[in-house]
């Protein structure tokens, strides 16, 4: 439908409300009706830059899992799958408000065991599926999928069309590539299949000490504030949990919206004009430094 060619009475209903809204502006701030409107023609036009925080790696460990899931925020938290803790861990996830992923377990270059659940190159479609809907089955809430290891997996383009095609299957997921390896496909092959995706930009404890995790933050919000988004993948460490519990209640002052997974897919489908730009591969490569090959390993 042509946005611009409404019919008259809604067009009329809509600017009605629309000046009721700058009135209501007015008589609230003080600022004329003008100004009132500018400020929201700005607000709309440039949001507050925005950052989603996955915490993965979640479910071996009930206490970190506990300060994970309870973490200020719309943080997103994401669940090893047939681990001791996941299910009950995800439940109340899901009652923090927090969106509930399955961090899918996928098979890595190093031979290093990826745990229960894994997906392998190996597997046959009928066993990649039959190992994905118990994986999907053993947690609670699933918004989502991000992969935990899978440096050799998220290279096969096969391995990942059967994944994004069950996706669409059971429809209403949406994936994350973790970015365990430069020449990921993950993300192109749920492009490719219209299953809504984002990727991780920066992973904020490849080293576990306060002042790496602090140096690592600081390029999420410098990405995010340059780009309009940004999207951090990290673990429940304790020297992270730490840093977090301090450092997220200090974002609203420094005008950074922190948004899970959902609302910053929401928010890219927008129209161009209010849109956070995408990050170029350049200003990828730069942010990702070293790290775009690490793989993550769940620590108990
Ligand atoms: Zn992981």
């Amino acid at each position: 439908m042509n946005r611009r060619e409404p019919n008259k009475p809604i067009r009329f209903a809509s600017a009605a409300r629309r000046w009721g809204r700058w009135l209501l502006v007015f008589s609230i701030t003080g600022l004329s009706p003008w100004a009132a409107a500018q400020e929201t023609l700005h607000a709309a036009a440039s949001p507050k830059p925005a950052i989603v925080i996955i915490i993965d790696d979640i479910g071996d460990n009930l206490d970190a899992g506990l300060r994970a899931v309870r973490l200020p925020g719309p943080v997103t938290t994401a669940f090893l799958p047939h681990t001791r803790y996941a299910r009950r861990l995800a439940r109340v996830a899901h009652r923090h408000g927090k969106d509930v992923m399955l961090h899918l377990p996928m098979q890595a270059d190093d031979g290093a065991t990826p745990g229960p659940g894994a997906i392998t190159l190996a597997m046959s479609e009928e066993e990649f599926h039959r190992t994905l809907q118990a994986d999907l089955a053993s947690i609670p809430h699933v918004a989502g999928i991000n992969n935990h290891m899978g440096s050799l997996l998220t290279r096969q383009p096969q391995s990942m069309l059967w994944l994004m095609q069950a996706i669409n299957r059971r429809g209403a997921l949406f994936f994350v590539d973790s970015r365990t390896t430069a020449a990921t496909v993950a993300q192109q092959v749920a492009a490719e299949n219209g299953v809504p995706n984002l990727r991780r930009d920066v992973f904020l404890d490849n080293e576990t000490t306060a002042a790496a995790i602090a140096i690592q933050f600081e390029r999420l919000l410098n990405l995010a504030r340059h780009n309009g988004s940004a999207v951090a993948i990290g673990h429940p460490h304790g020297a992270t949990l730490d840093f977090l519990e301090q450092r997220l209640p200090q974002l609203e002052a420094e005008g950074i919206r922190i948004v899970s997974v959902q609302t910053l897919l929401q928010q890219r489908q927008l129209p161009a004009t209010h849109q956070a730009a995408q990050p170029s591969a350049t200003e990828l490569a730069s942010a990702n430094g070293n790290d775009p090959a690490r793989e993550t390993h769940a620590t108990p």
